[in-house]
């Protein structure tokens, strides 16, 4: 008869678990390199037969492989997203050991995609299988849909749902990240931002030349980077917000629910200020107040500004080109080709017509409804086996394919994980405690058998 999952029925089990755990993160698997990924997926789809799920592959255009899985019966079904690709990463990036040789210390495992996304992806498929040992059925159906192209992009997620739209259909989806707060307590969010982002480029000449002629030929490098920077002085204001196009006008305002989640967020500026070695911006001084336009407003952001060669090492060249480089984070209300319409025109009325607008990347903005199903199970679930009420976001200030693949099809999801504040996902020494991965994975069992009752 299927129930909880116990801890005293996952202890068996346990040094298996985290062998397996450190053979994921021991294989490389870089999505921006290729290297490992042939073998990571494989890997992948052993452990889901292994599990007694039924897996199918499928590639979109030059994407690497797609594994869908699926395993159990019942009326609900509960779709899980993870990626089995990772970040880059060198030991003299500032690790203490090779990121591929994964190391235990103090009771944490630091290895390169440890946190983001290897242990959320294998604990759930453990979870799933101790669940089966305890009870022997599971009380719902699950689908994996597992990519190994998060890391650069997801750039192939939406063809891949436009072909497969019948694979995904589910009742709830639980999202490939999740951690615990600065306070301990497990985070739940309940959406992500939008972003865009894009290239805007100025030329001043067809041609570089050759750095022998820069005696006799105008050096038109601070004439672009001015140019530019007089453009750029048009697009945002002083709270980093985009300022053309009207696009602040237009956006909902966050409703009572969403104000009142964001009263139960413990946020402390200086703390944050501290932790992250950032300065704040003049007008932050309330956390609410932070906590509100993270979540509610967009942002426009030069992430980089270059004229003639910025890349490694150095190209005797005058240069004819400058490119700034913008990331624009969207809340629900704007979307991307709305926003990138409105850059255009907002360009075009402002005499910037010598300015090149190339789109790099857009991601939809997703939410779920905070009275969702899912919503209310992940929260008993984590009640029930950590102790204490998780901390529910109205969203996420980062940005992911969600929208994509679960609110387009009117699919509530949420993240729910393994990680911790200082798992340093993306960086050095990414790590997560052994304790909160085995917490998570009980957890995930209870999950399972409460979606399965609602
Ligand atoms: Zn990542």
């Amino acid at each position: 008869m299927p129930g909880h999952l116990s801890a005293s029925q996952i202890t068996p089990h346990r040094d298996r678990y985290i062998h397996e755990l450190l053979t994921f993160c021991r294989q490389r698997s870089i999505s921006s390199t290729g290297e490992g990924m042939t073998a990571m997926s494989q890997m992948v789809i052993e452990r889901l037969q292994r599990l007694g799920a039924r897996t199918s592959v499928y590639t979109v255009g030059q994407s690497y492989p797609f594994i869908f899985a699926e395993i159990g019966h019942g009326p609900r079904t509960l779709l899980l997203y993870n990626h089995y690709d990772v970040q880059p990463a060198r030991r003299e990036d500032g690790w203490q050991h090779d990121p591929f040789e994964p190391e235990i210390r103090d009771g944490r495992v630091y290895a390169r995609g440890v946190a983001d996304n290897k242990a959320n992806l294998l604990f759930r498929i453990q979870s799933i299988e101790a669940y089966l040992k305890a009870h022997g059925e599971l009380p719902l159906r699950v689908c994996f849909l597992i990519e190994g192209e998060e890391e650069i992009g997801s750039p192939h997620i939406e063809r891949f749902v436009q072909q497969h739209r019948e694979l995904i259909a589910a009742d709830g989806c639980i999202w490939e990240v999740g951690r615990r707060g600065f306070d301990n307590r497990p985070l739940i969010y309940l959406g992500m931002r939008g972003i865009l982002m894009v290239e805007l480029s100025l030329m001043a000449a067809a041609n570089e030349i050759h750095s022998s002629w820069a005696n006799i030929v105008e050096n038109p490098a601070n004439a672009l980077l001015d140019r530019l920077r007089a453009v750029l002085d048009t697009l945002s204001d002083s709270a980093g917000r985009p300022t053309f196009g009207g696009l602040l006008d237009e956006l909902p305002q966050p409703s009572a629910t969403d104000l009142e989640l964001i009263e139960r967020i413990p946020f402390d500026l200086a703390t944050f200020q501290v932790e992250r070695d950032v300065l704040l911006r003049a007008d932050v001084s309330d956390p609410r107040d932070a906590l509100r336009r993270l979540f509610f407003e967009p942002t426009c952001n030069l992430c980089g500004l270059s004229v003639g060669h910025g890349a490694l090492g150095i190209k005797t060249v005058v240069p004819n080109r400058a490119v700034a480089k913008l990331d624009l984070r969207l809340p629900l209300g704007l979307t991307p080709d709305l926003v990138e319409a409105r850059l255009r025109t907002h360009l075009h009325t402002h005499g910037f017509d010598d300015v090149h607008v190339q789109r790099l990347g857009a991601l939809q903005p997703a939410r779920t409804n905070p009275d969702a199903e899912i919503v209310r199970v992940t929260s008993a679930a984590v009640q029930t086996v950590y102790g204490v009420e998780p901390i529910i976001y109205p969203t996420m200030p980062a940005s992911g394919p969600m929208y994509e693949l679960c609110h387009a099809q009117g699919i509530p999801a949420l993240t729910f994980g393994a990680g911790h504040a200082g798992d340093n996902v993306h960086a050095a020494n990414e790590n997560i405690y052994l304790d909160d991965y085995f917490q998570a994975l009980q957890a995930f069992g209870d999950l399972l058998w409460r979606f399965g009752q609602s």
